[in-house]
């Protein structure tokens, strides 16, 4: 079968020449006689694949000097509990932005740990905008402000970045990393699961200032632990080896393909040819104010949402796939990744009129 154009919002489309180039090696990586899977984490061989992994990040992504680049297990569900344990530094308190789902299953986790101040919240307006800056309500003692820049489910995101003057900036950037660039030097710590736009799940990967690294509170696990891990560059235990190998053929794709003023160029047009389907039309639509709308996912439902499993079906049949919405919401979401090329976007939006000419 043909490859199909995947809209799924993770784990989720890697680029072509990737694949291809994981294929190719799959059997021998480099004259060593063996797979990247079957290396010892420790040899000469996986040591130059983290080494260059992490410079071409550094690379692509601009990381001062002054940040740590982690490359974890344990997804970025886990960070909602390392965050709190490694950043209180004896604080008590930290600020959540609560825009959607993924913030707030961080802020469940953080309150086992500290008082969570609820820096603004959108759920009045279920979640279809994001705060603006004159709206958050920051706390003087807070040891950390912790955001989503991007909501997966809902497809909103935050147009700025905001301003917390001293206190560290946390943003779980999962789904919207690498698809623009941006200016590391504004965040304490950003954090992303790798299969939205990094590589495969299994990887997590946690960028943080030096400053912010050495003070646990009591109890918190080895693995856990910030310091341990940047002691150890990511092998205090055995790193997820494959995943950081893929994600490191990810980002020379990346270099190759122009950097993150291209991704972003790209993405741009991507979304906005999606989102001017949607509203140009009377049968498509989606809630999100305009100016919070993701890049990167985009939920949408239809008028008549009887003919749901109808579209799902038949966009299936010509190539469409996983367009179904979270199972939360309903309706359809494509997500549109640096590794869906655009075609599959005028793919989408001409299957999306046809649907629409015939059942509207
Ligand atoms: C997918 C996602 C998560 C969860 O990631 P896991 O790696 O599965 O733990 C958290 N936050 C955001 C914004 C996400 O998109």
């Amino acid at each position: 079968m043909a490859r199909v154009f995947n809209f799924s919002a993770g784990p989720a489309m890697l680029p072509e020449e990737v694949l291809k180039q994981a294929q190719a090696e799959m059997m021998d990586w480099n004259g060593s006689g063996m797979s990247v899977m079957e290396m010892s984490h420790r040899g000469k061989e996986f040591m130059s694949i983290a080494a260059e992994a992490e410079a071409d990040l550094r690379e692509v992504m601009v990381i001062p000097d002054n940040y740590k680049v982690l490359f974890l297990q344990g997804g970025a569900s886990s960070q909602f509990a390392a965050l709190p344990m490694n950043l209180l530094r004896g604080k008590s308190k930290a600020d959540y932005i609560n825009t959607g789902d993924w913030s707030k299953k961080a802020i469940a986790e953080a309150k086992r740990y500290c008082d969570v101040n609820i820096a603004a919240t959108t759920d009045g307006g279920n979640f279809t905008s994001t705060p603006s800056q004159s709206e958050l309500n920051l706390s003087a003692d807070a040891a950390f402000v912790h955001y989503t820049p991007n909501e997966t489910i809902r497809g909103v995101e935050f147009p700025y970045i905001p301003d917390t003057g001293d206190v560290p900036l946390v943003a779980d950037l999962s789904s919207t990393i690498l698809s623009r660039p941006i200016d590391v030097s504004r965040f304490g710590v950003i954090y992303a699961g790798a299969q939205k736009n990094i590589g495969p799940a299994g990887l997590t990967i946690v960028i943080i200032r030096e400053d912010l690294i050495g003070e646990v509170i009591d109890g918190t696990p080895s693995m856990f632990n910030y310091q341990i891990a940047a002691d150890n560059e990511s092998m205090y235990n055995t790193p997820p080896t494959y995943g950081w190998y893929l994600a490191g053929l990810v980002f020379k794709w990346i270099k190759k393909n122009g950097g993150l003023k291209a991704m972003a160029e790209l993405n741009e047009r991507k979304a906005a040819k999606l989102y001017a389907a949607i509203d140009g039309s009377d049968f498509f639509a989606n809630p999100v104010a305009a100016e919070s709308r993701s890049w990167m996912n985009v939920p949408f439902t239809l008028v008549k949402p009887e003919l749901d499993a109808t579209f799902l079906e038949e966009a299936k049949k010509v190539g469409l796939t996983t367009l179904k919405g979270h199972r939360s919401l309903g309706g359809m979401r494509a997500s549109i990744y640096n590794a869906m090329p655009e075609a599959g976007i005028d793919a989408l939006v001409a299957f999306m009129a046809d649907f629409e000419k015939r059942y509207g």
